[in-house]
């Protein structure tokens, strides 16, 4: 997945026009930026290449989702569905809006399950959060009826699915909200960074106020301008955008390795009949920046995971195990440890992770293997993985 493989000229140039001006910040300082406004051309270049009308670049996707749900107006009281496989900046964010993350089983698109969403809804659910986890996407039409059923916010973590679509449309520009994350290692990467995209002026235009003080961002004297809202410094900076800007260049560069690389792989795989694949709702849209499959049980799952290890194969990402991307080792949540007080409102509504069942969403991770996939392996290294890898999955079944 990650674009910081290819890192090149073309970053480079993007970079040298801040470092050179001395620019740093994303507003004001017209006269001394030489006309480089590299946030603003990402927005317009995000705009561009993903189909929305409208994108807000913030400090990191952790961010992006905190100004998200800001914007939607969700807050202390409210509850958003997110399912129980995803990174921990999910549900962080949420509890950082004041919000209840109700964490929902997922099912083999390693999704959100619809079923299960419609199950925890209740009076004070504001919206659904689908994360399209592993370069892949949710079962969005699905998610989307059940939204428009229970009047419900359709937001996308699509952090990990930069480039992925669905029926046509990019992920993250087809719910009321979706976010990027150009963290480091994502596909495409800012060092830090995120973005919020909608199709909503009025949201759009309260993305743009939360990330940055509550600044309503009408005419030139930036300490003149007016604060309607309260709001937080979750701003990039130039240098951060500059970077995006060379990596958007070359996204499709990017997903076009991915995609290769990672059939390769699943070629390779294909010919062991014990071995299954994740489910994938548009696999056309799949951005194939991991592999994902299934073992028949958590035994040989685990037990393959290091074979492959033990074969010299980096990348394989067996989560039930893993401590930041699935509730079975969130133990933080489940104790309810924050280092200050949480809200009352928090702790009284917030369902008891320690004791809930997530037996379905269990069964699901606790067969999978998935396999990052990097963009900078050579045809022979390639070719080398699916050996080892065939080899090292067939040795345990
Ligand atoms: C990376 C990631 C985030 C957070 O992004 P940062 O830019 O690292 O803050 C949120 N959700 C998911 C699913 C992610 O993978």
């Amino acid at each position: 997945m990650p674009g910081y493989e290819l890192y090149d000229d073309i970053e480079r140039k993007e970079l040298m026009d801040v470092i050179q001006s001395g620019v740093f910040m994303r507003y004001g300082f017209d006269g001394a930026r030489g006309g480089h406004w590299k946030a603003k051309e990402l927005e317009a270049a995000i705009c561009e290449r993903f189909g929305t009308p409208y994108a807000q670049l913030t400090s990191s996707g952790t961010t992006a989702l905190h100004t998200t749900f800001a914007a939607l107006g969700i807050g202390a009281g409210d509850e958003i569905i997110v399912p129980t496989f995803t990174f921990v900046a999910s549900f962080e964010s949420i509890l950082m809006a004041g919000a209840i993350p109700v964490l929902t089983d997922i099912n083999e698109t390693l999704c959100l399950d619809p079923k299960a969403v419609e199950n925890n809804i209740t009076p004070r659910t504001k919206a659904v959060m689908p994360v399209h986890m592993c370069g892949s996407m949710a079962d969005l039409n699905a998610l989307k009826a059940i939204c428009k059923k229970h009047n419900l916010l359709l937001i996308e973590d699509a952090c990990q699915a930069i480039g992925a679509t669905y029926q046509g449309k990019c992920v993250g520009t087809i719910g009321d909200a979706g976010c990027f994350s150009f963290d480091y290692v994502k596909t495409m990467t800012c060092a830090e960074g995120g973005v919020v995209m909608t199709p909503h002026a009025d949201i759009y235009k309260r993305a743009d106020q939360y990330q940055d003080h509550g600044h309503d961002h009408i005419g030139n004297d930036r300490g003149a301008e007016l604060h309607p809202y309260m709001g937080m410094n979750y701003r990039i900076s130039e240098l951060h955008a500059a970077l995006g800007l060379g990596q958007i260049k070359k996204l499709d560069h990017f997903l076009a390795l991915q995609r290769r690389n990672k059939k390769i792989l699943a070629d390779a795989l294909k010919a062991i009949p014990q071995v299954t694949f994740r489910s994938i709702p548009d696999p056309e849209g799949d951005s194939a920046s991991f592999l994902s499959f299934f073992l028949p049980d958590a035994a040989t799952a685990r037990a393959a995971t290091q074979a492959i290890k033990a074969a010299g194969v980096d990348g394989a990402f067996y989560y039930f195990d893993n401590n930041w991307h699935y509730i079975r080792n969130w133990h933080h949540l489940k104790q309810r440890k924050a280092m200050m007080p949480l809200s009352p409102g928090i702790l009284s509504q917030m369902p008891d992770y320690s004791k809930a069942d997530f037996s379905a969403s269990d069964h699901v991770i606790s067969r999978n293997i998935s396999l990052a996939i990097k963009i900078g392996w050579t045809e022979d290294e390639l070719k080398q993985r699916a050996e080892k890898l065939y080899a090292a999955v067939s040795s345990v079944l």
